[in-house]
């Protein structure tokens, strides 16, 4: 049996295979982030999660093209490049590069392609050219441009594949031009917005005159401009089912450019959001934790990723720090045991070993059921009770210990799990700290302080816990 995924398009859980079933290759889509502020840890729930089915897909043995866009220009961004005076690329850059350094301490892989919007004005043009020619788009009387509900349905396309909408309540010809919007207002929405005098300077030529183009079309010209017409899988948050990917079908499937019978996109995932005492961790609820926020406070980003793996991605849950706590026990446990793993494999612990399928076997079963990560966890968890009873009668040779650990190895890594801070550190500075522990426990401050200069020296700070020394690279 393979991957099965619930695909929000059928609302039901389906054996996942690529478009084209003979291929091994997984062309995928995740909308990126609005680059108007930090992002928050609820938005990297999503970007851990395309992270994670992407490293898992690989383990399945697929190959992966994975696309995230940046959304460097729409409405909120607007009004905040208009609210501090910066231009649009120097207030964006600073988001743009936080964003990007907080997605690697979480550890997520970087993605192939990260387009901006902004840099993919020339595809977004063409894109709305075309619905224009094929009469479903058309030009206002406040010169934007918009997609017309009714004349897709009339070229014979449904809008409402992924969320039932209620098209009878729908008053043709009315429109809606901001970038969110909720079901009750289903209309025809913008694609090219003429530029209004609140825009500044951010506006671009068009065959329509100035202006910029509305969000849902950014995302049709970007993935269907890197990954084709047609292809494979497309992730995001709930809450962009509607509108945002119903109006990416319409617009990229109303455009035409796929092959007969071919869809947009195969599979749909949707993550669940992660809550702040029952309600959306957001901005506008100010319910928030920035990812720099919980580094201040001293957890680590592997922690973090740690926690947002727990839960099953199509469960919402509840962030809070007792939660964050608990990741880290759970992964002193974990790292406990590998490392007394480590200990019995000797030199083994670094050779290339078959990993043990017992361990990899349980746990791809699993998350073979639409990324069941609870059911993992619990497999690894069981895992480790056992291991450390066996490490406890000393019935673990060092072959099979280093099978063990490469178990492990490779299902961290799965999860995208750093190896632990100060597994990387070299023997030599090891050696160092332990007699620094030892000049210090006899009172020997002289000694212990030459050897701290040394292991400096060696590019590593020392400090002390209750638990022994820690050393961190300088
Ligand atoms: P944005 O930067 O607002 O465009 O959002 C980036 C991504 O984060 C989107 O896929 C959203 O669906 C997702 N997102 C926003 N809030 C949450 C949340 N509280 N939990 C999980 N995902 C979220
Ligand atoms: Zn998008």
């Amino acid at each position: 049996m393979g991957l099965s995924l619930y695909n929000t398009l059928s609302r039901q859980l389906e054996p996942f295979s690529p478009l084209d079933p003979t291929s091994k290759h997984v062309r995928m889509y995740c909308c990126g982030p609005t680059i108007h502020d930090y992002a928050h840890i609820g938005n990297f729930r999503t970007f851990v999660l395309a992270d994670f089915l992407r490293r898992y897909l690989e383990f399945r043995g697929y190959t992966t093209t994975h696309v995230m866009n940046i959304t460097d220009v729409e409405d909120k961004i607007i009004r905040r490049v208009r609210e501090t005076g910066a231009t649009l690329r120097t207030y964006t850059a600073v988001y743009e590069s936080a964003f990007l350094e907080d997605h690697r301490a979480l550890n997520c892989l970087a993605p192939h392609h990260l387009p901006r919007a902004t840099e993919s004005i020339p595809g977004i043009v063409e894109l709305i050219g075309r619905l224009e020619q094929r009469g479903i788009a058309y030009r206002a009387g406040d010169g934007s441009v918009y997609f017309s509900i009714t004349k897709y349905c009339g070229c014979g396309h449904r809008y409402g594949q992924l969320f039932p909408v209620n098209l009878e309540e729908m008053r043709p010809g009315e429109r809606v031009s901001s970038d969110e919007y909720a079901k009750e207002s289903v209309a025809d929405f913008a694609l090219w917005k003429a530029r209004v005098p609140e825009d500044g300077d951010v506006f671009w030529e068009s065959p329509w005159g100035q202006g910029r183009p509305g969000w849902h079309i950014e995302c049709s010209a970007m993935s269907m401009g890197l990954l084709g017409p047609s292809f494979d899988l497309h992730l995001g948050g709930e809450d962009l089912v509607f509108p945002h990917h119903e109006d990416e079908i319409a617009q990229s499937e109303g455009a035409g450019l796929q092959s007969a019978g071919q869809p947009f996109v195969k599979h749909w995932v949707h993550g669940a959001f992660l809550l702040v005492e029952g309600r959306k961790m957001s901005k506008s609820l100010g319910n928030y934790y920035t990812l720099r926020d919980l580094l201040a406070r001293g957890f680590s980003g592997r922690e973090i990723r740690y926690l947002l793996l727990t839960a099953h991605y199509r469960d919402s849950f509840n962030f809070t720090t007792e939660g964050l706590l608990g990741a880290r026990t759970a992964l002193e446990r974990l790292d406990e045991c590998a490392r007394k793993l480590a200990e019995i494999a000797g030199p083994l612990a670094t050779a290339e070993v078959a990993p043990q399928a017992a361990l990899l076997d349980a746990c791809t079963a699993r998350l073979d059921e639409d990324l069941n990560v609870s059911a993992a966890w619990a497999e690894v968890f069981d895992w480790v009770r056992e291991t450390n009873r066996k490490l406890a009668t000393g019935t673990l040779g060092p072959e099979h210990a280093a099978e063990a650990l490469a178990a492990w190895n490779t299902l961290s890594a799965v999860f995208g799990l750093r190896p632990p801070p100060g597994s990387e550190v070299p023997e030599a500075a090891r050696r160092l700290a332990d007699e620094r522990d030892a000049a210090r426990k006899a009172k020997d401050f002289k000694r212990s302080d030459a050897l701290r200069a040394e292991l400096l020296a060696l590019g590593w700070t020392v400090e002390d816990t209750p638990k022994g020394w820690k050393l961190k690279p300088r």
